[in-house]
This record gives structure tokens, C-alpha cells and sequence, in this order.
């Protein structure tokens, strides 16, 4: 028996997450759930969308699940998400982008994996106002953390037998920070025995909706790696399907790459997909790679059949029924 943090989070998440978690009891992994709740609805109660005992349970358990949580625009408190990642120094963003056969699709053949710095870029946080007339926000690129970051995007490149990585990058315009993630991701990549490229932003966002299927493994600082897995998931059917992982050196978060959805919130019509592949993502991380693989035949059986979809494909399926069908195949 495994014991696990879940965070349900808000607008679909406690919809999905209900999906994710019918899908991994029938799979027949056991999985004490140790739930606790953050974002909007806690912050009467605790002062804070991110209460103490939310990272006191990761802690402990070393690994988390967490369905999206709403980040108000402009205004508000800061995202839990970008916290959570910092406090628990998640420097990981892994998030894979596979076609389905079954799904209508501009492309059949994308098979790639975002690797996202998750600490630092824009995501700093650091903001101020100049008077009235503007405001600046500071992105920070650390050596400690490209190197970090191109190590894992290299390390899991071997491990998972890919066959090239690309850096990316937008250091013809910021020379230095970004000309720092690139002299070290050059540095790290130099004589390895897998093919290794590297592209500007802008130029590998037309690529990826050219020529999908050229690309593998691809790291980068933290904005670009959220914009480009928001464009490759659109690739593949949307943001309903595309999982992702937030690894650290000792604790891992793993959750969808959608948010929460709020406009079909409550209307148990939301995909689970990226949620039950973000907990396949889980279970292979804590060894349960026999369960990953049955979920995965599961996922891909459903898909193929083509008779039980959710709106976003096509279908007329609820959350639930979506669920059931995978459980049908498990
Ligand atoms: P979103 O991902 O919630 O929605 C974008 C579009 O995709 C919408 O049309 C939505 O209906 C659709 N969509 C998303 N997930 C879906 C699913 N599972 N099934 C079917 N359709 C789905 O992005 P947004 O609207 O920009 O953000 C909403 C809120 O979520 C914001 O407050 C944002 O800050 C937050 N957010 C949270 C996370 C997170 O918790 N990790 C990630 C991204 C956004």
C-alpha cells in the first residue's frame, strides 16, 4: 500500500481527479490517498492558497498528484503552482506529447517530451511598478540550474532510449541570460553519443507545426517550455490529453498540463485523460510499471474503439462514463 498526497484543486479538478483515481484502484495499484485541499477555497480559513499542511504531506510522502488550481489574472495571490515548485524545488517540468491513433489529428507521428526548467526565467516572481508609467518583471538564468536541467533532459534522453535533443532558446536577443542557458547546454551536449540541435523560440514554435514528428527530447527555460507544450498538445488533440511531471531531487508532483477549466466546471464533461496519464507518469516513478502499462493499452484501446469520447474529442461522453470505458478495458 502506497501512501500518496492528493490535491483534488479546483474548477475540474475534483472531476478528474475522481476519474484518476477509479482508473488506478482498477488497475489494482493500492493507494492510501492522503487528500488535502488547496487554493481559493482555503484562503478564508488559512490566510494562504498554500497552507502549511499541503507541503508538510508532500513531505512526508514524497510524492503528490494535483488536479489544476485557478490563479486569478492580474491580481490575487500568486499561483500555488509556481509555490509548490519552488518550495519543494521541483526543477523538473516533464511533460511528454504522444499522438493517440483514434483521435482526428493534423498529425499521426508526435512523439516528444517537453523537458521545462521549473525554477527560475520569468517565473521569478520579482515585479515592481515604475510610477505609473510601466512596470518590470526580472528573469534570472543561474548556471546551477541549466546545468541541472540539460543533466536531466540528457539522463532521461539515455534512459528512455530517445533519439535526439534539442535546446531552446532566444539568445540571439537576451545574449546573456538566455546566451548563458546556451553556452551550457552546448557545453553538456558537446561529444554525446545521441544527436543534439538547438533552435530559437520562435523559429522551433513553426517546426513543431511543420514538422512535429522531427523532434524528441526538448529542454528549455521555464516561458518557453509553457508555451510550446501549450502549442504540441494542440498537436495531439489538446490540453484534455497531456500529462506532466515536476521532479525534484526528493520529492515529485505529478498533474495535468490543462488548468481548471472553470467554464465546464461542474458539468462532469471535462477529459481525464491528462490527469489518469499524468498518474501513469506515478506509477512508473514508484516502479508500478506493469499497472502504467495496462492504463496505457487501456487509454489507447478506448481511443482506437472511437465510440466512448469527451466533448473536447469529438464525443458525447461524461468525465465518468470516459472513466468506466477504461476500467471496461483494465
Ligand atoms: P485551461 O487549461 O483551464 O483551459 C484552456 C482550454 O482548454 C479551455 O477551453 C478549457 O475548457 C479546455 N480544457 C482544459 N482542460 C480540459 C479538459 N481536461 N477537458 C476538456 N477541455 C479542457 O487554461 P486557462 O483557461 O488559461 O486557465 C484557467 C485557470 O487555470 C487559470 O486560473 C490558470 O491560472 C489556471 N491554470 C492552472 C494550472 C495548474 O494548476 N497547473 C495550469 C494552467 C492554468
Amino acid at each position: 500500500m502506497y501512501k500518496i498526497t492528493l490535491i483534488p484543486g479546483d474548477g475540474i479538478g475534483p472531476e478528474v481527479t475522481a476519474a484518476m483515481k477509479k482508473v488506478v484502484a482498477k488497475a489494482g495499484v493500492e493507494i492510501d490517498w492522503e487528500e488535502v485541499n488547496a487554493g481559493m477555497e482555503v484562503i478564508d480559513e488559512y490566510n494562504t492558497p498554500l497552507p502549511d499542511y499541503v507541503i508538510d504531506s508532500i513531505k512526508k510522502n514524497k510524492i503528490a498528484i494535483k488536479g489544476p488550481i485557478t490563479t486569478p489574472v492580474g491580481k490575487g495571490f500568486r499561483s500555488v503552482n509556481v509555490a509548490l515548485r519552488k518550495t519543494l524545488d521541483l526543477y523538473a517540468n516533464v511533460r511528454p506529447v504522444k499522438s493517440f491513433k483514434g483521435i482526428k489529428n493534423r498529425y499521426e507521428d508526435v512523439d516528444l517530451v517537453i523537458v521545462r526548467e521549473n525554477t527560475e526565467g520569468c517565473y521569478t516572481g520579482i515585479e515592481h511598478k515604475i510610477g505609473d508609467y510601466g512596470a518590470e518583471t526580472i528573469k534570472i538564468i543561474t548556471r546551477p540550474a541549466c546545468e541541472r536541467i540539460v543533466d536531466f533532459a540528457v539522463d532521461y534522453a539515455k534512459k528512455n532510449e530517445r533519439k535526439k535533443i534539442t535546446g531552446v532558446h532566444k539568445a540571439n536577443i537576451m545574449k546573456l541570460t538566455d546566451g548563458l542557458f546556451l553556452d551550457v547546454y552546448r557545453e553538456k551536449v558537446e561529444g554525446l553519443d545521441i544527436e543534439a540541435d538547438d533552435l530559437i523560440v520562435d523559429a522551433a514554435a513553426m517546426n513543431l507545426v511543420l514538422n512535429p514528428e522531427k523532434y524528441d527530447v526538448m529542454v528549455m527555460p521555464n516561458l518557453y517550455g509553457d508555451i510550446l507544450s501549450d502549442l504540441c498538445s494542440g498537436l495531439v488533440g489538446g490540453l484534455g490529453l497531456i500529462p506532466s511531471a515536476n521532479i525534484g531531487k526528493d520529492y515529485a508532483v505529478f498533474e495535468a498540463v490543462h488548468g481548471s477549466a472553470p467554464q465546464i466546471a461542474g458539468q462532469n464533461i471535462a477529459n481525464p485523460t491528462a490527469i489518469i496519464q499524468s498518474a501513469v507518469m506515478m506509477l512508473r516513478y514508484i516502479g508500478e510499471n506493469d499497472a502504467a502499462d495496462r492504463i496505457t493499452n487501456a487509454l489507447e484501446k478506448v481511443f482506437e474503439d472511437g465510440k466512448v469520447l469527451t466533448v473536447d474529442l469529438g464525443g458525447d461522453a461524461s468525465t465518468d462514463k470516459f472513466a468506466d470505458e477504461i476500467c471496461k478495458y483494465l
